[in-house]
C-alpha cells in the first residue's frame, strides 16, 4: 500500500502456455526497470483472440510452477477465477482499476507489454484510460522494435508525449510510455502448441516444470479443439 513497496510490474498474457520469452520479459523488466515485483496475470476471456487451448486451471497451474523458483514473481489469478461467473471479456483497464485500488493511488504500476502487444493498443477497451492507472513498459527485441510514434494516429500522439525512461517510474505513479530492450527469444505459444501437435519436443523453450505438466495432462495433443 505504501511508497516504500516499490514499483509494480503487471504481465498480462494468456500463457497458453508459459515460455521462457515470457519469464525473461519478466526478468529483465524488473532488473532493468527496477520494480519490486512483477505480477503475472493471466488472462480471463482474452476480448481479442481465441479461447485459449488450455483450461483456465491448467494455465493457472503452470504459471504457478514456473514462478516457483523465481524471486520477486507471483500470480494473480483473478481474472480467470472471474471469468466463468462473467462471461464477458476481462479487459485489462479492468484489472488495473482493481490494482489501483488494492495498491493506492501513488504506488506506481508498470503495465509490461510486448512491442506487437503495444502496436494494437487503440483496439484495447478504453486504452486511453490505461495511462492514468499505470506506466506502460514496452519489451523491444531485434524483430520486434517499437513502430509506433512517427504516424498520425492517438497512439503515435500519446507515445511522443508521454515516451520515457526507466528512471521516470518511481516519479509517478502512472502515465509514461518506456521502451526497454530485452534478450530476443523468438519463441511464441502458437509455435509451441504446434509442435507438440506434431509430437516434437518443447524442452528448453519452456521450464522443465511446465513440460512436466503438459506432459503428465496430455494438454496440446492434438492440433484443434481442447
Ligand atoms: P501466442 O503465440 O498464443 O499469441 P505468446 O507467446 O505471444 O502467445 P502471450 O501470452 O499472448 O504469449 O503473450 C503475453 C505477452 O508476452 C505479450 O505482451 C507478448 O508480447 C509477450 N511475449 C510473447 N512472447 C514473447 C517473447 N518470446 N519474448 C518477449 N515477450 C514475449
Amino acid at each position: 500500500m505504501s511508497e516504500a513497496a516499490g514499483a509494480l510490474g503487471i504481465f498480462g498474457g494468456t500463457f497458453d502456455p508459459l515460455h521462457v520469452g515470457h519469464l525473461r520479459l519478466a526478468i529483465e523488466a524488473r532488473e532493468d526497470l527496477g520494480l519490486a515485483e512483477v505480477c503475472f496475470i493471466p488472462a480471463g476471456n482474452p476480448a481479442l483472440r481465441n479461447t485459449p487451448r488450455a483450461a483456465p486451471r491448467d494455465r493457472l497451474a503452470m504459471v504457478e510452477l514456473a514462478l516457483a523458483s523465481l524471486a520477486g514473481c507471483s500470480m494473480d489469478p483473478a481474472e480467470v477465477l472471474a471469468a466463468p461467473a462473467h462471461p464477458a471479456p476481462s479487459y485489462t483497464v479492468d484489472t488495473l482499476r482493481r490494482l489501483r485500488a488494492k495498491h493506492g493511488p501513488t504506488r506506481p504500476l508498470v503495465l509490461l507489454l510486448g512491442a506487437d502487444a503495444f502496436a494494437r493498443l487503440e483496439e484495447w477497451h478504453r486504452w486511453r484510460e490505461l495511462f492514468g492507472l499505470a506506466h506502460i513498459a514496452v519489451a523491444t527485441r531485434p524483430g520486434h522494435e517499437i513502430k509506433v510514434g512517427a504516424g498520425e494516429t492517438a497512439l503515435d500522439a500519446e507515445f511522443r508525449a508521454r515516451k520515457g525512461a526507466a528512471a521516470d517510474i518511481a516519479g509517478a505513479p502512472a502515465g509514461r510510455i518506456v521502451p526497454f530492450a530485452i534478450t530476443a527469444l523468438e519463441i511464441s505459444a502458437t509455435a509451441i502448441r504446434e509442435r507438440l501437435a506434431r509430437s516434437l519436443s518443447i524442452r528448453h523453450l519452456v521450464p522443465d516444470a511446465v513440460l512436466d505438466y503438459i506432459e503428465t495432462h496430455q494438454i496440446y495433443r492434438t492440433p484443434h479443439g481442447h
